[in-house]
């Protein structure tokens, strides 16, 4: 057992060396990526799940080292957060995605929603920044959605929390809507969501994929709650994750009106965005 336990030990010791080792390598070509213009967004639409119209794109930072492989968001988001890259980087994504997003909302009212990670929302000049690119790319402020997660405004002192919903409530006074991203993984109470400055719940795609599953009846009691509950506080919701026809008729039958996944569309180029909003597939 005792030699085990001390197998154990420097397994553990030489992934956690390998885990450092990974990260630096990923903060080392991150510091240079938007330079090197590696950096690029996808869009994935949200649509209207009875109209089946597209109702909104989601931008998602693609990053392809040069002469390397695509690196997933969720490996290299946390080193940008952990290194503070995610501040240029998030502040890149958002005027790209507003620069990009300028034609699809004059031709065909879209919104384009971007993702805010925790560091961002806490740099003092945030909000300045988001009505500053709102401003020099014509766009109307209703047409930006920002996503945010409960856990971000949770992870900091109490009067942190307090600054950040001022700026979020601030913005939404402006018309820039709020989105709760992967709503239903924190510990948020639902009490909790009248004190936030929030116009849509994004309901997380890990109640999804229960819907059709053994324990159906129970997972879509839950969704509905939340459904019938987001709807009596004017919130919108999105349910992330569609992947099948099963999933999108039980969501449209529970009053859901907004989904996003696979079902409908994967994260697309711009390019692609432009082609399918001409030939709108789900009227
Ligand atoms: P998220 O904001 O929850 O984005 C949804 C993720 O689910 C995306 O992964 C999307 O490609 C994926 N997805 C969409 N539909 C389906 C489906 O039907 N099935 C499955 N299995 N997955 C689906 P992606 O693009 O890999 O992004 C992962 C996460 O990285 C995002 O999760 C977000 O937290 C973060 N992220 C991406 N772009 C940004 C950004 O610009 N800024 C910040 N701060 N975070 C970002
Ligand atoms: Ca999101
Ligand atoms: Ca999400
Ligand atoms: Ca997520």
């Amino acid at each position: 057992a005792k030699a085990a336990g001390k197998n154990q030990v420097a397994v553990f010791d030489y992934t956690l060396r390998a885990a450092r080792l990974h990260h630096a390598e990923i903060a080392a070509g991150l510091r240079q990526a938007l330079a090197a213009e590696e950096l690029t967004l996808a869009y994935q639409p949200v649509v209207n799940l009875t109209t089946g119209a597209v109702y909104a794109v989601e931008a998602l930072l693609r990053w392809t080292p040069s002469g390397g492989r695509r690196v997933p968001p969720d490996v290299f988001i946390p080193v940008a957060e952990d290194t503070g890259l995610i501040v240029e980087i998030g502040r890149w994504a958002l005027e790209q995605a507003c620069a990009q997003a300028k034609q699809w909302h004059r031709r065909y009212g879209i919104a384009v929603t971007v993702n805010v990670s925790g560091r961002q929302l806490r740099e003092r000049s945030f909000r300045d920044t988001v009505l500053e690119i709102l401003t020099r790319h014509a766009l109307p402020r209703n047409a930006l959605t920002l996503e945010v997660t409960e856990s971000m405004l949770l992870a900091t002192s109490p009067a942190e929390t307090q600054r950040i919903v001022a700026v979020l409530a601030d913005l939404r006074a402006h018309g820039v809507r709020i989105a709760l991203d992967d709503f239903g993984t924190g510990y948020s109470s639902l009490a909790y969501l009248r004190t936030l400055p929030v116009d849509i719940l994004k309901i997380d795609r890990s109640f999804t994929t229960p819907l059709t599953g053994a324990d159906h009846r129970q997972a879509r009691a839950f969704t509905k709650a939340i459904v019938e509950l987001a709807a009596g506080l004017d919130l919108a919701t999105v349910v992330e994750g569609v992947e099948s026809r099963e999933q999108a008729g039980i969501l449209q039958q529970m009053g859901c009106p907004l989904a996003q996944g696979y079902l409908f569309s994967p994260p697309i180029s711009p390019a692609e965005v432009d082609d399918l909003l001409q030939v709108s597939p789900w009227q």
